[in-house]
């Protein structure tokens, strides 16, 4: 049922939010709901707070997964896709993958019907959450991972299919390549379009938020008309599109000493592999990053790790027009209705959303309670395991801890 409140809509590059939007959210299956009604609370009483009562969430539920198909008999229902589309800002709990019945994933089901063509994760150290690394405090990054592309279409074929015997024909007949005839055989397509559209939304987003620099982090030395293109074109973007907010680090260097112009956000590129090592030794110099499907997909969930897992990593799935903000872990069945897991993951996926809309101070306060509970080591089991003197605490507990630090 639709709540009482206005669209959010959005013209020409500009969102406008209203003060009572209507945000659709999907609760999710297994852990979904726990976590969802600790998210819901705690953006609701921070919302209030920031603003006095002036501006209030109006939220809609929207179906998928196993609500869904057990109201419906369907497992995304167009409406729920409609909703995203026409609401423009959702967000989502993790979704049960049909076993069978021919969806792939009902996330990848919801990025390709929507052409939500990144994929967003920052990654932020809060103090007082176990972590890997000596130094985590210097761990304050933002991925955006390239979501419909690469080795990620889906074209592929097993060894020995006539398809994939057919293309190695082709492409040792009329190629000159040498692939052996029992091969598996995958294509990893890369477009300029699709790589523009995703390394302006990081430059756009560094520009917004002030960060320092977006580095492009890619596997040119080897794949060198992908991954090496996706590179080149990241650079003739921004000099094309953002001549006087972005600096190459070629030209810190020719004409500048090295140090980087103020207000300019530094433009660079890095190998997948140097990345890997940079994020464990040197995280600080590392910022916003664009990088394509693969890479991104790896790198989100490593360094998600140097900041307490993906029980606490958020993330945001978004296109110039629609941005769905979601918890990157999943349904995590055997804690399903226990009132036990740790909400942070879609606490801060709320953050990120509140961001977008421009509503930072509920986007703060909502933050800082967050990270003021765990520093007063108030925490679920699974931080509870790792930390000396924590206060173990149900996810609802937890919930009621950061709204109590709100002030
Ligand atoms: P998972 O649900 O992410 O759970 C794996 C483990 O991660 C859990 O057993 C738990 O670790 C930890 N964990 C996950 N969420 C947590 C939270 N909020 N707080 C604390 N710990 C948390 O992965 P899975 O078991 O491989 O997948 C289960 C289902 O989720 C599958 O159907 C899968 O398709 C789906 N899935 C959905 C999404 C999504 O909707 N975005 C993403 C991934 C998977 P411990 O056991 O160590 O406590």
């Amino acid at each position: 049922m639709k709540p009482e409140g206005e669209r959010i809509t959005y013209h020409n590059g500009v969102l406008s939010v209203p003060d009572h939007p209507i945000i659709p959210f999907i609760e999710g299956d297994g852990i979904g709901p726990d976590i969802w009604r600790a998210t819901q609370k705690t953006v609701d009483a921070a919302v209030a707070r920031a603003y006095r009562g002036q501006r209030k969430i109006a939220w809609m539920e929207v179906l998928a997964g196993e609500k869904a198909y057990h109201a419906t008999g369907e497992w995304l229902p167009q409406a729920t896709l409609d909703a995203f589309q026409e609401y423009r800002v959702g967000i989502k709990g993790p979704l049960t993958t049909p076993v069978g019945g021919g969806i792939r994933s009902l996330n990848v089901a919801i990025r390709q019907a929507l052409d939500l063509y990144a994929c967003v994760r920052p990654v932020r150290y809060i103090p007082g959450v176990p972590s890997p690394l000596r130094e985590p405090q210097k761990v304050d990054m933002v991925i955006f991972r390239e979501n419909t592309e690469d080795v990620y279409a889906g074209i592929e074929w097993p060894a020995h299919s006539p398809e994939a015997q057919k293309v190695i024909r082709f492409l040792n007949q009329e190629l000159g390549c040498n692939i052996a005839p029992e091969a598996a055989i995958g294509i990893k397509p890369m477009t300029q379009f699709c790589s523009d559209r995703l390394i302006r939304a990081a430059i756009r987003y560094a520009i917004r938020r002030r960060r320092r620099s977006v580095t492009l982090m890619h596997k040119g030395n080897i794949m060198k008309f992908t991954e090496g293109a996706f590179r080149d074109w990241g650079y003739q973007l921004a000099a094309r599109e953002f001549p006087d907010q972005v600096i190459s680090e070629e030209a810190v260097w020719r004409d500048h000493g090295g140090q980087v112009p103020p207000g300019k956000v530094l433009l660079r590129d890095r190998m997948a592999d140097i990345t890997f090592q940079l994020v464990l030794l040197r995280p600080d110099e590392l910022d916003v990053i664009a990088t394509p499907n693969l890479n991104g997909d790896y790198l989100s969930d490593g360094v998600a790790a140097e900041v307490g897992g993906v029980g606490m990593a958020p993330g945001a799935n978004i296109s110039d027009e629609v941005a769905v903000f979601e918890a990157t872990h999943g349904t995590a069945p055997k804690y399903a209705n226990q009132d036990k897991v740790n909400p942070g993951s879609l606490i801060l996926s709320a953050v990120m959303m509140l961001e977008h809309m421009g509503w930072d101070e509920a986007a703060d306060l909502l933050r800082r309670s967050l990270e003021q509970t765990i520093q007063d080591r108030v925490v679920t089991y699974d931080l509870a395991r790792q930390m000396e003197g924590a206060r173990e605490v149900k996810t609802s507990e937890f919930a009621e801890a950061m709204i109590a630090r709100m002030g």
